[in-house]
């Protein structure tokens, strides 16, 4: 590399202290035999109370977490289950390893959340489920949402992978109202274990249910050995990686307030740039910032690739904003999910991780300035050449 070159910005990274490799450690050490669990259970624990749920089981990833809490609800062949075309893989995933049908809606072009109005439009007498997805950080409608459901007498389940400290106006944390919620560890996420995930639940019966079908279909009350009642999953969390978790949910309230800081400092510098809109946070809410996004306005007419060379051009990593779904080749386009398909054409996700500096979030800035400096002088200069 160029000597001269700026340090490369990282997409993000996790922040891992001496808490979490000492934790780490000690469960590596002495967490067998009698204490195999004692991390899982503490971190589970630490987990339900920062989300304000009865009922917590910690899952190999979200993905898993999702898989069981599905199967659980008893979704199946025949059945549709509702989400936003912007959304990650895997949330669409378990519907189809269930046999189910993943219906795609728009988004909402200020949210980028699912808008409520495309859901139910949506709904037919197969619908079993809607998952909403708070992508980004950026809290789905939920009060509409439940309130379609309930009319339709199905349940909400959210997919709250990226909205760790996001929160809606009465106080109540993502993840915590739905039928269930589900959350990621995994290496990029504000809270981190390598890779892990948690299911989360009010229902007494849904919790046991999955706590089942965790374990290979044993059952908790089940006596007789090697006898699972149903046929399982394996998708357990291990007690090192849980360890990383304590360590982690004790430093909860910093690891937010930091994601939150940053994403702070990139609105005071971008919201001063026109044609710009970062992440919405809605008043009385708060925007967990996991990943702080820009959108440049249409009429500027800068695309996905122009702003991709741009930040490797600057030695910064970041990420296009997610594809719709429906245009992925195992899924039947939908194009009409006018939103969806538009916004990752003129969107990026901007670096956000602990240890970032302000003067790595200037830099950033920098090139999102740059760009839309570029494109306005080209509009300038065609207004001329047109005028002369
Ligand atoms: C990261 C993510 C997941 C998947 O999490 P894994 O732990 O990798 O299974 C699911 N949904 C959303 C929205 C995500 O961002």
């Amino acid at each position: 590399m160029n000597a001269r070159a700026p340090e490369r910005i990282l997409y993000t990274k996790p922040s891992i202290t001496e808490l979490e490799t000492r934790y780490a450690a000690d469960a590596a050490a002495t967490g067998w035999g009698a204490k195999c669990y004692d991390y899982i259970i503490r971190f589970e624990d630490l987990f339900r109370t920062h989300i304000g749920t009865g009922f917590a089981i910690a899952t190999s990833s979200c993905t898993g977490a999702m898989h069981m809490g599905l199967a659980a609800l008893g979704i199946g062949p025949g059945d549709e289950v509702i989400l936003a075309d912007t959304n990650w893989i895997a949330t669409a995933a378990p519907i189809h390893h269930l046999g189910a049908t993943p219906v795609m809606v728009d988004i909402d072009p200020v949210s980028w959340c699912l808008d409520p109005t495309k859901v139910e439009q949506a709904i037919t007498p197969r619908t079993r489920a809607i998952i909403a997805t708070h992508i980004y950080g950026n809290l789905c409608d939920m009060d509409a949402l439940e309130a379609i459901a309930s009319r339709h007498n199905i349940p909400v389940i959210e997919d709250a992978a990226e909205a760790i400290g996001s929160a809606f106006r009465d106080g109540r944390r993502a993840g915590a109202r739905g039928a269930f919620g589900t959350f990621s560890f995994h290496g990029t996420k504000t809270v981190t274990t390598g890779e892990g995930g948690m299911f989360v639940t009010n229902d007494e019966a849904l919790f046991n249910h999955v706590l089942t079908l965790s374990n290979h279909g044993r059952a908790k009350t089940q006596t007789k050995q090697f006898w699972p009642d149903m046929v399982g999953f394996k998708y357990k969390m291990s007690n090192v990686q849980a360890a990383i978790g304590c360590g982690q949910m004790e430093r909860i309230d910093a690891l937010i307030a930091r994601k939150r800081a940053i994403f702070g400092r990139y609105r005071d510098h971008i919201d001063a740039i026109e044609g710009v809109q970062l992440n919405p946070e809605p008043s009385g809410t708060v925007n967990g910032a996991w990943m702080p996004t820009a959108v440049f306005d249409r009429s500027l007419g800068i695309e996905r690739e122009v702003i991709q060379t741009a930040f490797s051009a600057a030695n910064i990593d970041a990420r296009v904003f997610f594809h719709p779904l429906s245009s992925l080749p195992m899924f039947t386009p939908r194009p009409d999910n006018v939103h969806a398909w538009d916004i990752p054409t003129r969107a990026i996700n901007l670096p956000s991780y602990h240890d970032m500096t302000d003067a790595d979030i200037a830099r950033v800035t920098a090139v999102v300035r740059e760009l839309v400096d570029a494109a306005n002088q080209r509009k300038h200069n065609q207004l001329k050449g047109s005028a002369a």
